[in-house]
Parts: C-alpha cells; sequence; structure tokens
C-alpha cells in the first residue's frame, strides 16, 4: 500500500505516519526529518534549507523532490508499501511523485483537517524529543518514548508558526484538491485524540482496502 499524510502544521501528521507505517508494516518517509537530519549532520543541503525552515516557508522543490526521491528510490517500498509524511507540500511535488512512482501512483492520500485555533495551541505549546521526534506538550522533561531530551523546534514559535500555516494554506492546500479529483481522497476528522484520530485512519483503511 502506498500512502501519503496531507495536513496542516501540527495536525498530527508526523505522530499518525509513524503509527499507521508500525501497524501497517509499512516505510515511513517524513521529508522534516530527512531535512532535520540533514543539518544536524552539517550537510549542504541542510545547511540550504536552514534558512528557509527557520522562516517557516517551504525549501525550494528541486531539493526536496531529489531528496526524498533518492530516498524513496533506495528503500524497497514495492514490497513493503510506504507512508510519506510532510511530502508532497506543492503540486509540483505531487507531480514528481507521481512520475517517480511505479505504477499509478499513490493508493490514497490520508487528509487529517484541524481547525486552525487548534493548530497554534498545539504548536506553540509542543515540545520534541531530539532522538525520536515524538512530539510532547511543554512542561514535560523528558521524552516519555525513549527519556531523550525535549526542545521546542526553532519553526514552532509563534511567528513561524503563523507562517507554516499560511504557506500551508497558499501552497499545500491545493494537493487536497488534486487528490479528491483523482479519487485518492480519503478525509479524517483530527480534532479528537491521538488515539480517536489513529483508529479512524485504520478504520477507514481497512474499508477501502479490502
Ligand atoms: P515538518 O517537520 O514536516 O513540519 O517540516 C518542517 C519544515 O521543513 C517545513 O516548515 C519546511 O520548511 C521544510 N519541509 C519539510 N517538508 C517539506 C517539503 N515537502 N517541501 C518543502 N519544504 C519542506
Amino acid at each position: 500500500m502506498l500512502l501519503l499524510l496531507l495536513g496542516a502544521p501540527g495536525s498530527g501528521k508526523g505522530t499518525q505516519a509513524k503509527k499507521i507505517a508500525g501497524c501497517l508494516g509499512l516505510i515511513h518517509i517524513a521529508s522534516g526529518d530527512l531535512l532535520r537530519d540533514h543539518q544536524t549532520r552539517g550537510t549542504a543541503l541542510g545547511l540550504s534549507a536552514q534558512e528557509y525552515m527557520q522562516k517557516g516557508i517551504l525549501v525550494p522543490d528541486e531539493l526536496v523532490i531529489a531528496m526524498v526521491m533518492e530516498r524513496v528510490g533506495s528503500d524497497n517500498y514495492t514490497e513493503r508499501g510506504l507512508i510519506l509524511d510532510g511530502f508532497p507540500r506543492t503540486i509540483e511535488q505531487a507531480e514528481a511523485l507521481e512520475f517517480g512512482l511505479e505504477g499509478n501512483g499513490i493508493d490514497y492520500a490520508l487528509f487529517i483537517h484541524v481547525p486552525e485555533p487548534e493548530l497554534i495551541r498545539r504548536m506553540s505549546g509542543r515540545l520534541v524529543c531530539r532522538v525520536c521526534q515524538a512530539p510532547h506538550q511543554k512542561g514535560t522533561h523528558v521524552c516519555g518514548n525513549c527519556g531523550g531530551e525535549l526542545y521546542q523546534r526553532d519553526d514552532d514559535n509563534l511567528e513561524a508558526v503563523r507562517k507554516r500555516i499560511e504557506v500551508y494554506r497558499d501552497q499545500t492546500a491545493p494537493l487536497i484538491e488534486f487528490y479528491r479529483t483523482q479519487g485518492k481522497l480519503i478525509e479524517v476528522d483530527g480534532y479528537h485524540d491521538v488515539e480517536t484520530v489513529e483508529a479512524a485512519l485504520i478504520a477507514v483503511l481497512k474499508d477501502h482496502w479490502n
């Protein structure tokens, strides 16, 4: 099964992608995690991406497409299946993905809908684990998953959060229609706790897959 998760920053894409990948045995590829890993390693791509990410704007298509498609090509996705998280974020990226995947492209785009005030509340109160990237609420001291150190992402300050939501509205939200037109869009209400959203996603996937 080839899936991707669509949703605004703070909609819970990353958390749900990991859960679905674990549940269905899919390979999980998160473009934001790949970019942060490049930054930690100080690669040329990491340095180029840093300025865009801190401002909350998108890293240029050609850089992200090359990075993600190289990773997709190096994993045995046709055998295990795949879930993409944070990619594509533009129509150009979606077209590059369609071109790069064998067959008919992805099977489903899972769209997690969360109202904007809730996105702002979640992201400005969020800490992330340096080791496993799991999100936590401010006030927590170590990661509940792996004991790793928690920190506030550079792009989770209020100014960058607002910018990221605006960028999502302008550049990423058109993908909802793009996948709806192809009959591949599955929409889930994300304004619930993690377990409820996970159960809804798994249930809807089982419905569509059988
Ligand atoms: P995320 O971890 O998915 O919230 O991504 C963090 C930041 O990484 C975004 O605000 C963008 O600056 C950059 N980024 C991640 N994925 C993409 C993408 N598909 N296209 C362009 N920029 C991206």
